[in-house]
């Protein structure tokens, strides 16, 4: 996989992984490839396990309460998944640069692609370009998807056209309500 300046792409599939979590192993090797990585995967009884649980640890990078925090528990996932960087050239790619060891298993190539990605993305883009739709913010709103801002503006707050819709509403009938009294 090529990882673009930005750790875009990487961080697009973890959030993609979060947000709509496949049924099963070959939904998430689906998913890599409509993401832009080539390479097979060799198979593993748990890779479908071992990959929810590792978006889950990068659900804490997510949800982290402030930027000292972020850059620990994504600092504490990389020591654990990536290697010395290293240039190869697979799958009619061209060269790029892999994070990690050949030949690993797809929980811990997507743990060093994602980690590695979010890390780029973090620090090129802004440490506060990642978070949960602001939607959710509302009490009994029911959305919790991960958004990842990659405008240029770096105001992106909604997961989805729907949730910034869904919000305005909520907020222009909270204006028309007035203020609450009692
Ligand atoms: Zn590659
Ligand atoms: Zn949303």
């Amino acid at each position: 996989m090529q990882l673009n300046p930005y750790g875009e792409y990487a961080v697009l599939l973890a959030a993609s992984l979060a947000n709509d979590w496949p049924d099963d192993r070959a939904g998430i090797d689906a998913r890599t490839r409509t993401f832009g990585m080539t390479m097979p995967f060799p198979e593993r009884p748990d890779d479908h396990g071992a990959t929810r649980r590792m978006i889950d640890q990068w659900l804490a990078v997510v949800d982290a309460d402030d930027d000292g925090q972020r850059a620990d528990l994504l600092n504490a996932l990389m020591k654990r998944a990536t290697a010395y960087p290293r240039l190869v050239d697979h799958d009619n790619e061209g060269w790029h640069l892999h994070y990690r060891d050949d030949d690993q298993t797809m929980p811990h190539v997507l743990r060093a692609v994602i980690t590695v990605g979010t890390a780029l993305h973090l620090t090129t883009r802004g440490m506060h370009r990642l978070g949960r739709c602001a939607a959710g913010e509302a009490p009994a709103d029911p959305c919790r998807n991960v958004v990842v801002d990659i405008t240029r503006n770096g105001r992106q707050r909604y997961c989805s056209v729907r949730c910034a819709n869904r919000d305005a509403v909520r907020r222009h009938r909270a204006r028309r309500a007035g203020p609450q009294v009692g």
